[in-house]
């Protein structure tokens, strides 16, 4: 470790699925560490043992990886570094900086009541705060137990320097002598942090600005114990468009979720790199190595950002526009075998076929399942007719001879193309003299049984003659139905 190396972190908490407010943190402490030729490292805060499950830690790392989000060395687990924190307490002891604090939890809730009734601000009122060696001797004789309280002054005022919020500022009557270490001996959250913090040699803490009321607390833990102060820079929220804020408990979505609705990596990356942050121009979108070129910490807004979906969904269209035709069909091809549409090897075997399809549907796509979605009918005979579509185009007059007089057409075409079935259309459309789109509509549906899609001619050559003369029968037989 030299002394100017950036080292960052993130240090999700697995109680859940993957929040986009830890992503866009995890983002922004990458592309810091990535900026400046530094480390990223990653943290899991798992010593909720209730709550943190394995499960949740895979679907954290998962999502990290989707995202590119490479971290340095191995992850560390706070739950492993339980036996880390006592020895610190214990030297807090020693220098007079904490106290043992025998006060039982029953008292200390029948003072919080009486604060309350009261109407005052409940605060500890530190009666074991001046206790002497012979009390504190007596009453570990007797085994009473205690928790561990910092000492924090009674007077004056708490602050620090933000990159983001400038400069924070509390008064020391609004602060408890806090907690460290539980009755337990188990160190509480803050305390872990700090300790972590500092024997990973974090530089910047990047977080959250749920987290400024810890930050007073973990500031003074610094102090105490002699460590360097970190950069802070703590960064907006993010809220749903109706400002409210994005909680798992209002079930919106988590990086999971998109990743399996058909959004791209490098859209989720960019999205989220901009929800309180900007580089300052008109810019939207901006692949990974303009985001940490453009990237800095005194660029991010202190106000709350809102997070718009449809931006990211427009957005998730351009990163799709982008890709070539084969990187998408690897994308799809999942999908397709999952909704039994295809099997893998079919679509190994029909590669090239499978990656005219993907472009004949791209510029209709913005995520990436949406190509199983509005393309089945590429791989799949037995569809449904769009319903509004039945109407409008199966129930008009002719509509049974035209489709059958033009599958007869089809059917004697000997090389079956974009071309020449639309030659075929145009001979039949001066011969009845009617307009294309009294054919071109209702052969488009039965064909692929929907009333949109890519261009009709180059629908019948990836259909294929076969399938596309089955289907128009098929059509005719049951338009005849409904007539009947
Ligand atoms: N585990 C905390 C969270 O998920 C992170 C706190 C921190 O970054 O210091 O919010």
């Amino acid at each position: 470790m030299t002394d100017s190396e950036v080292r960052v972190r993130i240090a999700p908490s697995p109680t859940g699925y993957f929040h986009v407010g830890t992503a866009r943190t995890a983002i922004f402490n990458w592309l810091y560490a990535r900026k400046m030729g530094g480390r990223f490292f990653l943290r899991i805060e798992d010593t909720d043992r209730d709550r943190s499950k394995r499960e949740y830690v895979d679907i954290v790392l998962d999502g990290l990886r989707w995202l590119g989000l490479d971290w340095d060395d191995e992850p560390i687990f706070q739950s492993q570094r339980f036996d880390s924190y006592k020895p610190v307490a214990q030297e807090l002891l020693a220098e007079g900086k904490a106290y043992r604090c025998f006060c039982s939890p029953e008292e200390l809730n029948r003072k919080r009541q009486q604060a309350q009734k009261e109407k005052r601000n409940y605060r500890y009122d530190r009666t074991c705060r001046d206790l002497t060696e012979t009390q504190i001797r007596e009453r570990l004789d007797t085994g009473i137990p205690f928790v561990v309280r910092l000492k924090l002054p009674s007077t004056g005022t708490v602050g620090f320097d933000d990159v983001v919020l400038g400069k924070a500022q509390k008064a020391y009557e609004d602060l408890d002598d806090f907690i460290i270490l539980k009755s337990d001996g188990n160190a509480v959250y803050n305390f872990a942090v700090v300790v972590d913090d500092h024997d990973m040699g974090i530089t910047h803490v990047i977080r959250g600005n749920d987290h400024v009321a810890n930050t007073y607390l973990q500031k003074e833990l610094y102090q105490a114990l002699g460590f360097k102060l970190p950069v802070f820079a703590h960064v907006p929220l993010i809220l749903r468009p109706d400002r409210s804020k994005v909680s798992k408990r209002k079930s919106d979505k988590g990086v999971t979720d998109y990743q399996q609705e058909g959004y791209l990596p490098e859209t989720l990356l960019n999205f989220l790199a901009l929800l309180g942050w900007s580089p300052k121009d008109d810019r939207e979108k901006m692949s990974r190595a303009e985001l940490i070129e453009a990237f800095s910490l005194e660029a991010i807004n202190a106000a709350n950002a809102i997070f718009d979906p449809e931006k990211l969904t427009w957005l998730n269209g351009e990163y799709i526009r982008d890709k070539s035709n084969h990187e998408l069909a690897k994308l799809v091809a999942p999908i397709l075998i999952e909704r039994q549409f295809s099997t893998k090897y079919a679509l190994e075997t029909r590669w090239q076929w499978f990656m005219q399809v993907i472009g004949a549907l791209k510029e209709r796509c913005k995520l990436v399942s949406e190509f199983a979605d509005k393309g089945a009918y590429f791989f799949i005979d037995e569809f449904d007719y769009d319903v509004k579509g039945v109407k409008k185009r199966f129930g008009k007059p002719g509509v049974r001879e035209n489709l059958t007089l033009l599958y007869e057409r089809f059917d004697n075409i000997t090389d079956f193309t974009e071309a020449t079935t639309e030659e075929a259309l145009r001979e039949l459309v001066d011969e009845l003299d009617c307009k294309p789109a009294e054919l071109i509509h209702p052969t488009r549906l039965a064909v692929s049984g929907l009333t949109g899609g890519p261009s009709l001619f180059l629908l019948l050559e990836l259909v294929g003659q076969q399938q596309v003369i089955a289907r128009m029968k098929r059509a005719v037989a049951y338009i005849e139905k409904m007539g009947e």
